[in-house]
């Protein structure tokens, strides 16, 4: 079995090729989260540390590099296969909750799991489970507008999770809340990670929250460095 979650190596990213308008993000980041390891990315507005977990998320591709997840190498993959793997093997979290808002908190858990083809009961136990465990249980059966920030994110996480992904990748997922609400919302998080074992990259500016992490990497001149 291999110890590795995510393997980033010699990542390259510039949007607007070509252009006035260039700008070099990524230079030559590299990363490698170990299973079961929470990491912290750390660094100013602007220098690409969405861009970075989108890469690492398949949701966008690198222009030189290679992108590795749980052993199998998405580099080239083409649409199908990556959607595929996303669904089945990444868990993606957003600062805004992005909850299909004509559906209850139980539902938003619950569709991905049928996507994967998971069976409609097994799907709506798994997410009772996941939404008792960050104490959203009694919010169930509410649409994502009658929640609060903070519960909205905890339904996000039980979303990203949904489907046991090997790992976990949030993009500043208590940005938007209050610093009391985003330190109690970041410990639903860590619990839920830790039970499961996850492997988790987390964006953040808030240098506390980071702390509580395994470790901390920054994101300086389009690479990786440690803290
Ligand atoms: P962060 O998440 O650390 O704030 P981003 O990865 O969002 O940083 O952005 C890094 C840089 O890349 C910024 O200068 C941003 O303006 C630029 N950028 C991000 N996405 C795009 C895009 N789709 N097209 C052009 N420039 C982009
Ligand atoms: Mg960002």
């Amino acid at each position: 079995m291999n110890d590795k979650a995510v393997v980033l190596s010699g990542i390259c990213k510039t949007y607007n090729k070509g252009k006035p308008n260039q700008v070099q993000v990524l230079r030559d980041a590299s990363l490698v989260v170990d299973r079961g390891e929470v990491v912290a990315l750390v660094a100013p507005s602007g220098a690409g540390k969405s861009t970075l977990l989108h890469i690492a998320g398949l949701l966008d591709t690198p222009d030189s590099g290679s992108v590795t997840v749980d052993d199998a190498d998405m580099t080239r993959l083409g649409d199908r296969a990556r959607t595929a793997a996303r669904r089945g093997q990444i868990g993606f979290v957003y600062q805004f909750h992005h909850l299909l808002p004509e559906f209850s908190a139980l539902e938003n858990v619950i569709l991905p799991q049928l996507a994967n083809a998971v069976s409609p009961r097994e799907a709506e136990e798994r997410a009772r489970d996941l939404l008792s465990r960050v104490g959203v249980a009694a919010r169930a059966d509410h649409r994502p507008a009658a929640l609060s920030g903070g519960e909205q994110q905890r339904v996000a996480f039980c979303r990203a999770l949904a489907n046991a992904p090997a790992l976990l990748l949030a993009d500043e997922p208590t940005g938007n809340l209050d610093p009391a609400t985003s330190d109690q919302v970041f410990a639903a998080l860590m619990a839920l990670v830790r039970e499961t074992g996850l492997s988790a990259l987390i964006a953040t500016h808030n240098l506390e929250l980071a702390r509580r992490m395994d470790r901390i990497v920054r994101l300086q001149d389009g690479e990786i460095r440690a803290a």
